[in-house]
Order: C-alpha cells, then sequence, then structure tokens
C-alpha cells in the first residue's frame, strides 16, 4: 500500500519537503533540506535564496498581471477598490523606494501601527521585497503594549496612519503612537504617516513624514528584490505568554512560502485566479498568513476588510462572497457567533454558490455555532488550531490532499494532525505519552515543520526555555494546550495549560493585565483570570486587593470603571476586564501559588476542587460573596 501524506511527512521529512519547496520559486535552489544539527533550532531550504514579494506578486505577472490581487472593502469609510496584480507591483514598488529613501536596509526592523487599509499591505510587502524585517502591533493595542514592542523590535522605520475606524467611531493613531514614543527607549529614525483624512495629523518636523506626498513623487519606481537566503527572518509578530514581556515569534523566508504555499494548495484548497476572503486582521497571525502572504502566494485574489460583521447590516459578508466570487472564507469563532444573534435571512439573500468551504480558528469552535453555519451555508465547515507561533495550521482535516478524500468532521474537533507536524499528547508529570481519551499536553516532536518560529527575536534562550523544556524529561515543543484524542483520533482541544486566555479569538497573557492593574496607586494585588463567556469565548475577570479599604467617597463602582480605563489605556480595549471584583484576600496555596483554576471554577459557577492545600479558606468566602454565590 502507498504511504499517505502525513505518514511520508513524519518518515521523510527531507524528501517530503524537498517536493514542497516545488511550490515556489526560488532564485538558487536549496543546497541543503533540512539542517536539524542544533535542536531545537531547525533551519529549512538553507542555502536557497527566495523572496516571499517576488513569490506573492512578481511572479504572477507574466500569467495575470490584469487579474485581481487585493480587494479592498472598508465598510467604515465606504472605500471599495480592486489592485490587480500589476498595481500591487506598482504600488509595492513605490513602498520600497521610500523605505529605501529612508535608509532602511535589509535586515533592519520596520514597524507597522495600522488600520486595515491597502497601504499596510504594500507596505508589508515593501519590506519583503528588500528585506527589511517588518513588524505588525495590532491596531488594537494601546500606548504601552505598542512601547514593549518598540522597545523590542528596534524599529529604523514606524509606519502608521491617523486613524482607524470601529462601528463609525475614529480611532485617532497619532496620540497612541506618540505616547508610546514618549515610554519607550528606543527611537525610531522617522515616522511616515498615511493620512485617511479621518483625524487631525499635526507632523512632528524633523521625524515625521507625510507618506502620500512622499510616494507621489515616486511614481514610477522599480526596486529589485532582495534575494534572501531562506533562513533570514522575514518578520516579528509579538504575541502572549505568562510573563508580562511579549515574545517575538520571529519567522524565516523560505519555509513560510513554502508552508504557506502547500497549505493553500492542501489544507485550503486555494487555485490560482480565485477569491479568498479571510476576515481577521494584519495585526494577527491570520491576517499575517491568510490576508497577505498566503492567497497571493497561490496566485489568488485577497480580499482585505475593514468594518464590523454586522455594518451596514449582517449580510455584508455574504454579499462581498457573492460579488467576488469568494471560493474560500476564513473566519473566527467569535465572529460566527455574533452573526448568529442575527436574522438567518441575511445570509440567505446572497448566492453562495462559489463558496466551497468555510475555515474557521483562534478559539474552540463550539457545537450551537458550527451547527447554525454549517445548516446556513450548505458547505463544509473546517475547524482549524494552530497558532501564533506555527503560521499554519497544526490540526485539521486538509480539503485537498492528493489521492485522499477528506474524512467526516466530527464537531468539536478541529480533526487530525497535519503533515509535518508529529503531534504528541504527554502526560505533564511523567512526558510520557496519554492513551486515547486521556487528556495530555499538545506536543510536536521536532523538528518543526517549515513555516513555523525560527526563534524567539532576539532571545534564543527564551525560545529554547519557553517551548521546549516544559515536559518532562522530553524535549518537545509544548503548545502549552491540553488535548485529548478519541477512539478514532480525532483531536479535541482543551484549553491551555498556562495562563493565557482567549478573547474573542485574540490571545492574551493575564501576567500583562494584572501588570497594568497593578500600575493603579489604589491597587496592591491582583489575579486575573479567563472566564467563559457566551459570545466571546472567554473574557478576563479581575479580582484586586485594594492598599486601603475603599473610602467611603468612592464608591466599588466608580474605581471598577477607573481600573478598566487603565487597561484600556494601557493595552487596549480587548484587554479591558469584563468585571472587576474588590477582595480582600486571594486563594493560594500555602506556597503562595494562586490557585487560578478554583478561581476561575467559581467565576464559572463550577465546583472549586480540591482545596486542601489552601492557605486561608476564608478567602474562597469572599469570593463567592463577591460574586454574589454566598
Ligand atoms: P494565537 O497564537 O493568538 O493564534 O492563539 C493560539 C491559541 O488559540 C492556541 O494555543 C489555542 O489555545 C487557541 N486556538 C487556536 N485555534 C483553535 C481551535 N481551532 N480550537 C481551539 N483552540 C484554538
Amino acid at each position: 500500500m502507498a504511504i499517505n501524506f502525513y505518514e511520508w511527512s513524519i518518515s521523510q521529512p527531507t524528501a517530503f519537503w524537498a517536493e514542497q519547496a516545488q511550490l515556489i520559486e526560488w532564485q538558487q535552489a536549496p543546497q541543503q533540506i533540512l539542517d536539524f544539527s542544533h535542536p531545537p533550532f531547525t533551519r529549512w531550504f538553507v542555502g536557497g535564496t527566495t523572496n516571499l514579494c517576488h513569490n506573492a506578486v512578481d511572479r504572477w505577472l507574466p500569467t495575470q498581471a490584469q487579474q485581481p490581487a487585493l480587494i479592498y472593502v472598508s465598510t467604515e469609510t465606504g472605500q471599495e477598490q480592486t489592485y490587480s496584480f500589476a498595481d500591487l507591483y506598482a504600488e509595492v514598488n513605490r513602498w520600497a523606494a521610500l523605505l529605501l529613501q529612508h535608509g532602511v536596509e535589509q535586515g533592519d526592523r520596520v514597524l507597522l501601527y495600522m488600520p486595515m487599509i491597502p497601504q499596510a499591505a504594500f507596505a508589508m510587502l515593501a519590506c519583503a521585497r528588500i528585506g527589511a524585517i517588518h513588524s505588525v502591533v495590532f491596531g488594537g493595542f494601546a500606548a504601552i503594549s505598542l512601547a514593549s514592542r518598540i522597545d523590542d523590535a528596534q524599529p529604523k522605520l514606524i509606519i502608521s496612519a491617523d486613524a482607524g475606524s470601529r462601528a463609525g467611531k475614529v480611532v485617532a493613531y497619532a496620540p497612541m503612537l506618540n505616547e508610546a514614543l514618549q515610554h519607550a527607549q528606543h527611537q525610531p529614525q522617522a515616522v511616515l504617516w498615511v493620512n485617511r483624512g479621518l483625524a487631525e495629523l499635526p507632523l512632528k518636523p524633523g521625524r515625521d513624514v507625510d507618506a502620500q506626498a512622499a510616494l507621489a513623487l515616486l511614481r514610477h519606481a522599480q526596486v529589485p528584490v532582495v534575494w534572501l537566503e531562506s533562513n533570514q527572518p522575514s518578520y516579528i509578530l509579538y504575541t502572549s505568554g505568562t510573563t508580562g514581556k511579549p515574545k517575538g515569534v520571529q519567522r524565516d523566508v523560505g519555509g513560510y512560502a513554502v508552508a504557506l504555499a502547500a497549505s493553500m494548495r492542501y489544507i485550503f484548497d486555494g487555485r490560482a485566479g480565485e477569491t479568498f476572503f479571510s476576515t481577521s486582521d494584519i495585526g494577527w497571525v491570520v491576517g499575517h498568513s491568510y490576508i497577505i502572504y498566503g492567497p497571493l502566494l497561490a496566485g489568488m485574489a485577497t480580499i482585505m476588510y475593514e468594518g464590523l460583521p454586522i455594518n451596514p447590516d449582517p449580510g455584508i459578508w455574504w454579499r462581498l462572497v457573492e460579488k467576488y466570487q469568494v471560493t474560500g472564507m476564513f473566519s473566527a469563532p467569535t465572529a460566527i457567533r455574533v452573526l448568529k444573534k442575527q436574522d438567518e435571512h441575511w445570509l440567505k439573500q446572497a448566492k453562495l454558490s462559489s463558496l466551497r468551504a468555510l475555515f474557521l480558528a483562534g478559539e474552540p469552535l463550539d457545537e450551537p455555532t458550527a451547527h447554525w453555519i454549517r445548516d446556513a451555508l450548505g458547505v463544509p465547515i473546517v475547524d482549524n488550531y494552530w497558532q501564533t507561533e506555527t503560521g499554519w495550521p497544526i490540526l485539521t482535516i486538509p480539503r485537498a490532499l492528493p489521492n485522499d478524500i477528506p474524512k467526516p468532521t466530527r464537531l468539536g474537533s478541529p480533526g487530525f494532525p497535519v503533515y509535518g507536524f508529529n503531534v504528541q499528547l504527554l502526560d505533564e508529570r511523567t512526558g510520557e505519552p496519554v492513551t486515547r481519551n486521556q487528556k495530555g499536553v499538545l506536543a510536536i516532536q521536532p523538528p518543526l515543520p517549515p513555516g513555523c518560529l525560527s526563534t524567539v527575536w532576539g532571545d534564543d534562550a527564551r525560545f529554547v526555555k519557553t517551548y521546549f523544556s516544559s515536559v518532562p524529561g522530553k524535549h518537545v515543543y509544548s503548545t502549552f494546550d491540553w488535548g485529548i484524542q478519541d477512539d478514532e483520533g480525532y483531536t479535541f482541544i482543551l484549553g491551555r495549560t498556562d495562563d493565557v486566555i482567549n478573547v474573542a479569538g485574540h490571545r492574551l497573557g493575564t501576567r500583562e493585565i494584572e501588570e497594568s492593574l497593578s500600575s493603579h496607586p489604589s491597587v496592591a494585588e491582583v489575579a486575573v483570570i479567563g472566564v467563559q463567556n457566551e459570545l466571546k469565548g472567554e473574557v478576563a475577570c479581575a479580582f484586586v486587593i485594594l492598599r486601603t479599604a475603599l473610602p467611603e467617597s468612592i464608591a466599588a463602582q466608580a474605581l471598577e470603571v477607573e481600573l478598566k480605563k487603565v487597561v484600556e489605556k494601557q493595552l487596549g480595549a480587548v484587554a479591558r476586564p469584563e468585571r472587576i471584583y474588590f477582595v480582600t484576600a486571594l486563594p493560594k496555596t500555602r506556597s503562595g501559588k494562586l490557585l487560578r483554576r478554583s478561581l476561575k471554577a467559581l467565576c464559572e459557577g463550577r465546583d472549586p476542587g480540591d482545596l486542601t492545600t489552601i492557605e486561608d479558606p476564608t478567602a474562597l468566602a469572599q469570593i463567592q460573596r463577591a460574586l454574589g454565590q454566598a
């Protein structure tokens, strides 16, 4: 019997990935497919030279220059514009010329703090073209989050815009970025601004540049691509962990290009000339992989959408599917839960015959949501599980593997390990594989496949310590997720093993929120946990011990509002706790470890579990009182 695709990828990774490498164009072919001589560091396609921008843009000029590449739709500003591959090429070249004009060289970092506007895509691709390393920071993050990323990435240049817009409300970026630069130690040489005319944009002489004015002088610029060795960094994308300091996930060039091109073909069944619609944001990994690079590497048009799924009405996404003949759509369960609250006729009004599948990722897909959207759309709903670190799916049911009929989906499970990922479920105490139907830490036996993080930016030791040292006795990559496999091998994700929470598909470290709340002078101690929420999957809840008892003059409610504002201002609205409770003790073990799981259980109205180790039993009664349970 012929060996199947998955087994081939695991037993003969070199042969397997040598074949997949042919999905992209190389200036110089790789000399060595895999170098795993310094585990856990993995180098793919060593000696090969290529370029992400070439493969995403230039490559398609001979065959489909006039076909759509980037379809921009903003229901916030009413802008709708299609850029062909030829248009995209021209725009990206102008941006690349602008970066060169400002002295950006290969290996320099360029930080983007931008809303969902086409210029963000041009700037990312321009960085890739000249070998600069982009670091996109989600526009929903506020000054302190932004400052820590600026200090870590040390960008030569920052690119921003006057404002984003959400539900018609203008969110000015300049005050946020200026405040971040006041906090940051590192200062960029220049800040390029795209002015959308939404908010006031005073330019600081000597530092700030009007990007549009500068680009107007570069109308016919052509910038040759810089051929990069496959393992050069392409970008940094920050993600939350268990410490307050975000980790810069560093990606390579060749491995990422090959992994994405392969995923577009095998997992997403994307074909050149078709249209892909991913509803994420460029500030997240899905935006990098499946708004910008993945579809373009596959020669597809990609829709970049600024706005809400329900504005101007809940039919907007489906009308776009019909209008642009979208064949593959990618979203998050939260967005579908929002749509589920609306009348179904919105969905039925559009003709969706072009759509072959809806892919959902970022958080657990609950059964009612999956059922609802499957019945409403009448196409397969494909759950896929992965992380910022991996860059593409670890678990799913690929739509178009060679010689394969997709296995039936099982609601609640993303499916099976994807080719390239040697997934294991391990006992957290012994490191041994668990048996079927037993919960274990979802780990990946290295070498990690192409496309995964090559290291943590500027901190190899942190990469090894964080990801490869947490399972006893094993040098495996930990996802920090619990998983369980049923009798037929379907894997289910049961939540995080660490203190990371997932709010509407946005990954947040509880530690960062705790640090932010602690910066308020009234706060002595704080614990933040994630609590189940019907719409957002999880929300942050905080328990705060005050330095001194609340003065009569200040109502708890007013302080709660004030503390929420602190988090919103420092980290961004995504991180704002849903509820803040004031207590005088937190449930801890005698060794001082916070009993997070018990706290979470209480908040969710469940049994707090074994409390024999608790130091101060009255703390629990207090929590129950605060929650109105006692
Ligand atoms: P991020 O790095 O922001 O993409 O977040 C990754 C985390 O989101 C994973 O470690 C999981 O905890 C969670 N996650 C992502 N996709 C899924 C999924 N399909 N099902 C369950 N959890 C998911």
